[in-house]
């Protein structure tokens, strides 16, 4: 049997007050859609450890900051269910943009420092649009446990900076960055890189291993790391580096020399399509 399937917040409601009555613990896992093992990783997570898994599948306008990349956001609704139903899901929320919006919204959730570099910087209102939109979910959901990836690290960090700031009741799961084979980040973006593309993405991946290598090193100069983290991605026209800095894990604030871990994080471009990743680097 696949999930129950909900296009409306009250007929939502309605169903998770039943399952809370009946002392579930609600699991929460927000998706774009266009689902693929990353994703299906936050559900195993979420079905692991509660007794009751949402998933919503919501393309969130105001977190485009590009209406041609929010034109072009891949959508597989019926792929989509069979991957919520091959990990036992039990309900996805998947709501039109007029249920989610219905009238423009007069307040927002203001983001600060840290959303303000990396992503912050290069999409502006990107984060101010994922923040209020994950406010409402939750706020809807009313989850126990709310899930996301790693893989969108400054999504998580700036996830949890809210929900201490306004004391939501929820604890926030960070889950693992899943990857294909050659390390290529798993992400719904991917289906629209073309063979060439395809072979030039994993480069990212590779250029913050050597940040991460570095700094396993003993090297502390974040300036000469990200230099030659750059350095290594292969001059083709079709890419473009965006950004790769090393930040501080929980504030997301640039880091000048490194004495503790960081982030590297970057961002590039093959053709048309945006990539992001990150790894995790601690001092040897
Ligand atoms: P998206 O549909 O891209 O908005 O992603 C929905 C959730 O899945 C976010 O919490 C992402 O961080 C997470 N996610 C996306 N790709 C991956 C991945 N490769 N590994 C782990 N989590 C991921």
């Amino acid at each position: 049997m696949g999930p129950r399937v909900f296009q409306t917040i009250p007929a939502l409601r309605v169903a998770l007050v039943e399952a809370r009555q009946a002392g579930a613990r609600i699991g929460f896992a927000p998706t774009m859609g266009a689902l693929h093992e990353g994703h299906a990783s936050l559900m195993t997570r979420a079905r692991a450890e509660c007794g009751l898994v949402v998933v919503s599948i919501f393309v969130n306008p105001t977190q485009f900051d590009k209406p041609d990349d929010l034109a072009r956001y891949p959508r597989t609704p019926e792929r989509d269910l069979a991957v919520c139903a091959s990990r036992d899901v039990d309900i996805v929320f998947a709501p039109a943009v007029e249920e989610m919006y219905p009238r423009p919204l007069e307040c927002a959730v203001e983001v600060g420092a840290t959303a303000a570099h990396l992503c912050g910087r290069a999409r502006p209102g990107h984060f101010r649009g994922v923040a209020t939109v994950v406010m409402k979910l939750l706020q809807i959901v009313q989850p126990d446990a709310a899930y996301f990836g790693e893989k969108d690290a400054q999504q998580l960090a700036v996830v949890r900076r809210m929900v201490r700031d306004f004391d939501v009741p929820v604890a926030v799961i960070g889950v693992p960055t899943v990857r294909e084979a050659d390390g290529l980040a798993m992400s719904s973006r991917n289906q629209r890189l073309g063979p060439d593309e395809r072979r030039l993405a994993p480069a990212l991946y590779q250029a913050l291993q050597r940040a991460e290598a570095m700094v396993a090193d003993g090297i502390t100069d974040a300036a000469r790391i990200t230099r030659t983290a750059l350095a290594t991605l292969p001059r083709d026209e079709r890419l473009k580096a965006e950004y790769l800095d090393l930040v501080d894990p929980d504030t997301f604030q640039p880091v000048v020399a490194v004495s503790g871990p960081v982030i590297a994080a970057g961002a590039i471009r093959v053709g048309s399509t945006r990539l992001i990743d990150n790894v995790r680097c601690v001092p040897g």
